[in-house]
Parts: structure tokens; C-alpha cells; sequence
């Protein structure tokens, strides 16, 4: 019986005959030749296509027989629909396009598609980046999300979609810079990576608590209510809204240790 093969990112199809395949196009920025060759291909194998909610294009009814082939005629990085890794992050134009925007989510998010995509974990993982409060990039529903404020930038954990979805819960807020959040959200995904459980991370920060996280991501954090500054004189934030909506401010200790 047919099934999956990761290994040419290919998903069997409901005909349980053909599949779909999905190149990656990082955060859905793309240009003329790339979509003419997908296009050209497409033509060449009677494929069909569609643009995903992950910012790619699918392409659908290949044949198991041609799936080299029309990876070969592409010559594009194969997307990362399936398996358990870091499945896709979604981004939002930003300041590079959108009048509303705050912060870079373009700069930022491109930088993570780069570090992560595709990478193996203990689940799935999907990520969004959003340039503001509006959250094209769906930031509240990704196992990690980026939001940009005024201040900087805003980081959820734990979100999803699916079956039982869940709003992620705010880590820390009023990121000041690009690097700090990289250097955050590599500190959640190797937490992520080390953790005994393989189930997303929404299921592990609601068996552990959001508090709980933050001291493994922030172990010289000095405790609610003090502050200390970052190597740029700058503070992170963090708001915490438990299951009962109560909230409580903490400055989190923004030294680069701290971090
Ligand atoms: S999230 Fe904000 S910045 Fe990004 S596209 Fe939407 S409105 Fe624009």
C-alpha cells in the first residue's frame, strides 16, 4: 500500500495513487522565474496547483514514478509539509510593504525560515512572524509566535490550529532587537529538542506551566517585580495570562546572561 515518502516530501493523495508535492518558498516572497518554472513544470507533469495557508505553492497529481524527475526539473529546496519538524513559518510583509507594520517581520522571519525550516524535532512545529498586533501571519496559533509592537517585539509559545487549537502564551514581551528574539526562540526550540515528551509544545507548556518555561529559558532571571537592563541599556517584559485570564507584570532580567 502507498503512503508518504518524506524523503521526496511527497503526501499521498486521497486517490491513494498520486501525490503532492510542495516547494519552499520562504515566507511566500518569491519572484517571475521561480513561478514559471513551477508553472512549466506544472504543464510539463499535469500537475495542479494551489497556494497553501504555509505560504508555498502545492503542486498536485504526481506520479510516484516522475517524483525525481520533477524535483530534478525544478531544482528548488523541497518544502517541509510533512514529518516532524519545523514545518513552516509564515511571514508577514512588514515594514518592507505593509503601512500598518511596526517592526521588520520580513528581516526577521526570513532569518528564522533560514535557521529552522525543516529542522527535525520532537513534533511538529510551525511558526509566525507578524509586523504588528494584527497578526496576518496567525502569531497567536503557532507552536512559536513573533509579534511586533512598538516597543519591539512580542513572543508566544504553545499556540496551534488543528484538532484543539490553542492560543500560544505570552514568553516575553518588549524584545528589543532582532538578535535578542533569535536568541530566545533558539533557546525555546532547544528546550524543545531536549524535552523527554514528543508531543507539540502547546501540550508541554500546559502540562508545565508558562512560569515553568520561563525559568528554563531565563534561568538568571531575577524575580517578579525587579529589573535590570540588557547590554544595549534596554528591558524585555513578560505578561503572564493564566487559564483564568489573570495577569501579572514581571520585567525579566534583559542582561545578556539573563537572556
Ligand atoms: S500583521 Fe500587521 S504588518 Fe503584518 S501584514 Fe498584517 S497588518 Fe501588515
Amino acid at each position: 500500500m502507498k503512503k508518504d515518502d518524506l524523503q521526496r516530501g511527497a503526501i499521498l493523495q486521497r486517490d491513494r495513487e498520486t501525490y503532492a508535492i510542495a516547494p519552499h518558498i520562504p515566507g511566500g516572497f518569491t519572484d517571475t522565474a521561480t513561478l514559471r518554472k513551477i508553472c512549466d513544470v506544472a504543464d510539463k507533469y499535469s500537475l495542479t496547483l494551489k497556494i497553501t495557508s504555509a505560504q508555498r505553492i502545492a503542486m498536485f497529481g504526481a506520479k510516484e514514478e516522475d517524483l525525481d524527475a520533477i524535483w530534478g526539473d525544478l531544482a528548488q529546496q523541497q518544502g517541509a509539509p510533512i514529518g516532524l519538524c519545523v514545518r513552516s513559518v509564515k511571514i508577514c510583509p512588514g515594514t518592507l510593504q505593509c503601512k500598518r507594520a511596526l517592526q521588520d517581520s520580513a528581516s526577521l522571519g526570513l532569518k528564522m525560515d533560514a535557521l529552522y525550516h525543516a529542522m527535525e524535532l520532537p513534533n511538529k512545529m510551525k511558526l509566525g512572524i507578524s509586523g504588528c498586533v494584527l497578526c496576518c501571519s496567525d502569531s497567536y496559533i503557532k507552536d512559536i509566535g513573533v509579534v511586533g509592537t512598538a516597543k519591539g517585539w512580542r513572543i508566544l509559545v504553545g499556540g496551534n490550529g488543528g484538532l484543539r487549537p490553542r492560543f500560544g502564551e505570552l514568553l516575553v514581551d518588549d524584545v528589543p532587537s532582532e538578535e535578542t528574539v533569535l536568541e530566545i526562540v533558539a533557546r525555546v526550540v532547544d528546550f524543545y529538542l531536549k524535552s523527554p515528551k514528543k508531543e507539540r509544545l502547546g501540550k508541554i507548556v500546559e502540562a508545565i506551566g508558562i512560569e515553568a518555561l520561563r525559568r528554563e529559558i531565563f534561568p538568571q532571571a531575577p524575580s517578579a517585580s525587579s529589573e535590570s537592563t540588557t547590554s544595549t541599556g534596554s528591558t524585555a517584559s513578560t505578561t503572564s495570562t493564566g487559564s483564568t485570564g489573570s495577569t501579572t507584570s514581571t520585567q525579566l532580567g534583559g542582561q545578556r546572561g539573563a537572556y
